[in-house]
């Protein structure tokens, strides 16, 4: 079975999840900030609860912290770390919730305290959310595999990696044949149905050490470490021949076959990513006008 790229931290429906649970405390926060401004300028008498040690606790962002569920957030080093930015803007808070109590003089360093934990907190929780960003980018819901964003970073490694080593890479684009028609003929979900038994094909039958992307709507490219194009062709033709082969239910419909054209070509360590994609597309391209349904490798 292929590795498909680092396993995903979280699933789209997690990460969901946690927007859902977060956006609210993050809006009660932030109206929090704009009321202890409001004290500061215009010297209104502070919140009792702001004047508690343990207030940050209390807050809908504070009990985000202790109560979110998901296991792998809450393991995450950023997490941590927000927590703790936000205990200590609440701990500063105080300190200026009393001096405005007792009618103390507030300095500009005691002030930019408060600026800089906020701006700390933010920058953590900006991290966080980057991640969730990350993963809805990295992560195709439809046919679980990693996405076109998750492979360029993947193929200038590789790339770096043939450069350095001098260990061949080979890449394989691969273009469903007249996939079009599925969704004329019996309709969208049914194209979808074929996408995802198609991806779980490739999944299962990939050696496990090779990658694949879902590049664009029924388009996936393979990433095939240590392997020159000619050793490549007969991995191909084997993916090829059993695609050809597969029988594909469609929901409430007939059993379907789908083959797909294949175009091989070195990942050059010398040529930018973009034109190593570009050779591959070439070569599928071929194989699409020598009749679909074949294998083609680059050729210079
Ligand atoms: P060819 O053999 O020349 O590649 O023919 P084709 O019909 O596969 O090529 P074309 O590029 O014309 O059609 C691709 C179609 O894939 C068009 C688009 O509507 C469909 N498609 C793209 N993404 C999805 C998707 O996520 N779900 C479904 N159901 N269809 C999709
Ligand atoms: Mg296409
Ligand atoms: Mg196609």
């Amino acid at each position: 079975m292929a590795d498909n790229g680092p396993t995903p931290a979280l699933s789209l429906r997690d990460a969901e999840e946690i927007v859902r649970r977060l956006m609210p405390a993050l809006r009660e926060h932030g109206a929090w900030i704009h009321a202890i401004h409001t004290m500061l300028i215009c010297r209104t008498a502070p919140a009792d609860e702001d004047l508690e040690p343990g207030a940050h606790l209390r807050s809908d962002l504070g009990r985000w912290f202790r109560e979110e569920p998901n296991e792998h957030i809450r393991r995450h080093p950023e997490y941590t770390a927000a927590a703790e930015h936000h205990r200590r803007v609440h701990d500063v808070a105080r300190n200026l919730c009393e001096a405005v109590r007792d009618g103390a003089k507030i300095t500009p360093a005691d002030y930019q305290a408060f600026i800089q934990a906020v701006g700390r907190l933010d920058k953590s929780m900006e991290l966080l959310a980057k991640e969730l960003w990350d993963l809805l980018r990295y992560f195709d819901p439809l046919t679980g595999m990693s996405t076109r964003f998750a492979m360029l970073p993947r193929l200038k490694q590789e790339r770096e990696r043939a450069r350095r080593t001098g260990y061949p890479c080979s890449i394989c684009m691969v273009d469903l044949d007249l996939f079009k028609s599925i969704n004329d003929t019996y309709g969208h979900q049914a194209g979808d149905a074929v996408l995802e038994a198609v991806s779980a094909y490739f999944l299962r039958k990939l050696r496990k050490y090779d990658h694949i992307y879902r590049y664009g709507g029924e388009e996936f490219v393979v990433v095939l470490p240590d392997t020159r194009p000619d050793a490549a062709r007969p991995v191909v033709e084997r993916l090829r021949k059993g695609l050809a082969r597969l029988a594909i239910q469609i929901p409430g419909g007939p059993q379907l076959r789908m083959s797909a054209s294949f175009g091989i070509a070195p990942l050059a360590p010398d040529r930018s990513v973009g034109d190593s994609i570009e050779h591959a597309d070439a070569a599928m391209y071929a194989a699409k006008e020598a009749g679909r349904n074949q294998v083609r490798v680059w050729r210079q």
